[in-house]
């Protein structure tokens, strides 16, 4: 029987070709790879990337740290899985492992997955150091701490659903997993990103195998979802897990999902999902303080085995401020130029890896007007109000927030920010920053409406 072209590239398909080594495999993605991601990124992400082997049919890859994992896992997974299929001629699953390779460890341990945790995918490897010992708490995210130290303690029983939303890198993904390491012994634990969870949902449409991905989500005492604002936009995976997220907790199994922008601006997401995560505790994480920046240095150090000196450090959390992951990423640069240079780690020396890092530039400072607008927007009053004379209370804090963050992001000047705001006196600016300033360190609603307008502002 003539065989129709269809016929024949489904048969070449199926038919098992001698598929060659990982090394070999992951040389030539490598190889593909190179041509189509800018030179600087691929040394940052592809370079110290190696095949490791192949695992249930799965290609294992291993990465030098967490931070690459998701970087890859983020930006990349659509091009890795393109250029494995091209070169492997079929559909090839693979796994992003941590493996840090200098210290020759084995890799982190892996997650229980429930009792279907056939996919790989679902083994995410949790970060050695993500746990709540290593965590340092301060005024930026104590409460954020708590609310998951009490989840890890008493699941279902204190805030569920728990919400946790903040900036990038300031320890979200940190707690998910510090409550995943508690429970997961104990209780069946699935710590997944909203992307993956994604992946997983497709891939189960188009193998037909929904049942066991229905299965394995409901069946948790834990569901550990990490950045849900990566969850797709596409219906049926938001009616998917609108249902997952019903059987939990109706059957009171214990939800907790982080985000880099608050429910309330998460756009992609329908309303009722929306809705659901105001059912529990919903709290942030701010940027850290500069004692709190200076504690994490401390502690890092020391579980490094640094010696660094205190005017060291100091100068790193001064120079660092709004992201933990460059604090931590700064001081491996300084204590690797000190290796390099077989020199103790002194203030020249910090300052030389310094200024390689900080003297890039900084993201563009916003417009005023943007400032504005989003203040506005956040504080749900209309935006001439911050310029005219109106006194409400709701108008009046808005119009102070909108001059602290004049301040504070914008850099303007009391008398300038007066001008801005239709012609007011510094004095009266001067007042308005140092109320917000000093709320700051009482309210938690004012941290949070702070954290929105800025996730607002970066939006922009
Ligand atoms: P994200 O909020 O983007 O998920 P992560 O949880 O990955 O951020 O944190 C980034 C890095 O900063 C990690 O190495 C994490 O261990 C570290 N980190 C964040 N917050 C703290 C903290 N309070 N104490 C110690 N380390 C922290
Ligand atoms: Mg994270």
């Amino acid at each position: 029987m003539a065989a129709t072209p269809g016929d024949a590239s489904d048969r070449a398909a199926q038919r098992p070709a001698p598929t060659p080594a990982p090394s070999e495999i992951w040389r030539r993605v490598l190889a593909r790879l190179r041509r189509v991601v800018p030179g600087p990124s691929y040394d940052t992400w592809f370079a110290t990337t190696h095949a490791i082997g192949m695992q249930g049919g799965v290609l294992q890859i291993g990465v030098v740290s967490d931070f690459v994992r998701e970087a890859l896992t983020a930006q990349y997974y659509p091009a890795i899985s393109e250029a494995l299929t091209s070169v492997v001629g079929r559909r090839l699953e693979f796994e992003l492992v941590v493996r840090q390779v200098s210290e020759g460890a084995a890799p982190a341990q892996a997650m229980p997955a429930g009792p279907t945790a056939a996919t790989p995918h679902t083994r995410p490897v949790l970060a050695k150091h993500y746990t709540f010992e290593t965590f340092v708490v301060g005024r930026s995210n104590r409460l954020a701490h708590a609310a998951a130290v009490a989840v890890a303690e008493q699941p279902s029983q204190t805030y569920n659903p728990l919400f946790i939303y903040g900036g990038v890198g300031l320890g979200k993904t940190h707690l998910l997993q510090a409550i995943a390491r508690v429970t997961g012994p104990r209780l069946r634990t699935i710590y997944v990103s909203a992307e993956t969870y994604t992946n997983e949902f497709v891939t189960a449409l188009r193998e037909h195998s929904m049942e066991q991905f229905r299965e394995k989500y409901r069946s948790v005492d834990v569901l550990l979802i990490d950045d849900i604002q990566f969850i797709s936009r596409g219906e049926q995976t938001q009616e998917e897990f609108f249902h997952t997220f019903d059987a939990l907790y109706t059957r009171n199994k214990q939800i907790v999902i982080n985000s880099d922008v608050s429910p309330k601006l998460l756009s992609l997401l329908e309303e009722r999902l929306r809705s659901r995560f105001e059912w529990g505790l919903i709290v942030d994480i701010a940027p850290p303080d500069v004692e709190t920046r200076l504690a994490i240095l401390r502690s890092k150090a020391d579980r490094d085995g640094l010696r660094a000196p205190e005017e060291v450090l100091l100068l790193i959390a001064h120079r660092v401020q709004d992201n933990i992951r460059q604090l931590e990423g700064a001081l491996n640069r300084i204590a690797a130029l000190s290796r390099l240079q077989r020199q103790p780690i002194t203030r020249e020396l910090a300052a030389e890896a310094l200024n390689a890092i900080t003297s890039t530039p900084r993201t563009a400072v916003p417009m005023p007007s943007v400032i504005l607008d989003a203040v506005a927007q956040v504080m749900n009053v209309p935006v001439e109000a911050l310029t005219s004379k109106r006194r409400e209370k709701q108008v009046a804090y808005a119009r102070h927030l909108a001059m602290y963050l004049l301040r504070d992001i914008a850099q303007q000047s009391y008398a300038q920010i007066g001008r801005i705001l239709g012609g007011r006196d510094h004095t009266t600016v001067l007042h308005g920053f140092r109320r917000i300033d000093e709320l700051l360190e009482t309210d938690p609603d004012v941290r949070r409406d702070l954290t929105e307008i800025r996730a607002a502002i970066a939006a922009r």
